[in-house]
């Protein structure tokens, strides 16, 4: 079922969707914006079904046939544009799905809605083919795209869409709903919202993931132990994160890294627990703020700055570990 008020945050977004419901004057293009796991895809769907709603009251009313049928997934007017390969959106199926399917009225309804999830995976030739459309659509019918970024989409395709982007949900909002629907304890809560960066979807992903548990523990082992470690050891550890070469086992260490020092300096300028992410380990968290000057913290942040740098600029992992490894190192160490 889709409804509104299942979606925590966006309350801009859900009333702007709402009003051009309800008011009727709807655009021919909307790209909504956000990362994986943001709950694109819901909104679109409400979106759609708030467009296609019968009711003459508030919108969606969830009770008349579109409304019904929308919950049910076979809404004759509302199409999720299918493609052949997983990864791509190409020119066939913007052509099939939607080129070759837009000049066919409507069912029953007044409009025809097109969704097109991840069109950030559109080729050019399928850009170029969906522009076709977008230039000039029949006047029934209302394109709603989802994508991680407006970047991977042409100029002349972002000129004609209205955007709607997805803003990062509270961290309180996020504590509260993995706390009161998930049944997730104190702590572990604040752990999730801390790396889900205002995902909801992926803190409700990381409370039940095995493998951000193991990640973490071997993080904070790592962490407890560091200014202990040669650099030999360090190179070991270096060659194990650089194993997965898209860096993405690297990202989630630097994540654990900085919260970690975040926790400490927090802790060295207020001097108190409440609200540190790793208070289970408070000892050696007091033990880091006493020993790290501010200069050292400040050094600690630019050295991830960096790894997180040199990582989109594609050097490999191996080596970005290796340098970030042993600078932390020393800064736990010389001071
Ligand atoms: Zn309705």
């Amino acid at each position: 079922m889709y409804d509104f008020d299942s979606i925590l945050g966006e309350e801009q977004l859900k009333l702007k969707m709402k009003a051009v419901a309800n008011n009727g004057k709807h655009s021919h293009a909307y790209l909504i914006v956000g990362e994986k796991r943001s709950g694109k895809t819901t909104l679109s769907n409400c979106f759609a079904k708030a467009l296609q709603c019968e009711s003459e009251g508030n919108k969606p009313c969830g009770q008349c046939l579109s409304c019904l049928q929308m919950d049910a997934g076979n809404h004759p007017d509302v199409i999720h544009l299918e493609h052949a390969k997983e990864e791509t959106i190409g020119i066939d199926d913007i052509r099939e799905g939607l080129n070759d399917d837009v000049v066919i009225k409507p069912y029953r309804s007044d409009k025809k809605v097109y969704i097109i999830d991840d069109a950030q995976n559109m080729t050019i030739k399928a850009q170029n083919a969906l522009l076709k459309t977008i230039e000039e659509p029949p006047s029934y019918a209302v394109i709603i795209m989802n994508a991680t970024s407006a970047e991977a989409l042409l100029p002349t395709i972002l000129s004609r869409v209205v955007l709607l982007p997805v803003k990062p949900v509270p961290d309180a909002v996020i504590k509260r709903y993995l706390m009161r629907n998930k049944e997730v304890p104190d702590y572990r809560a604040d752990v999730c919202v801390a790396f889900a960066r205002g995902n909801l979807g992926r803190a409700v992903d990381l409370v039940s993931d095995a493998e951000f548990d193991e990640s973490k523990e071997k993080a904070v082992t790592l962490l407890k132990e560091i200014a202990d470690r040669d650099y030999g050891d360090l190179y070991v550890k270096a060659v194990e994160l650089g194993k997965d070469k898209k860096g993405a086992e690297l990202t989630g260490l630097m994540d654990f890294i900085r919260i970690w020092y975040r926790d400490a300096l927090v802790y060295k300028t207020t001097g108190r627990e409440s609200g540190l992410i790793f208070r289970e380990e408070i000892q050696y968290i007091k033990k880091v703020s006493k020993l790290i000057a501010y200069e050292g913290f400040g050094e600690i942040f630019d050295a991830l700055k960096k790894a997180q740098l040199m990582l989109r600029s594609n050097v490999n992992p191996e080596t970005v570990a290796d340098l970030l490894l042993i600078a932390v190192r020393d800064c736990e160490k010389e001071s």
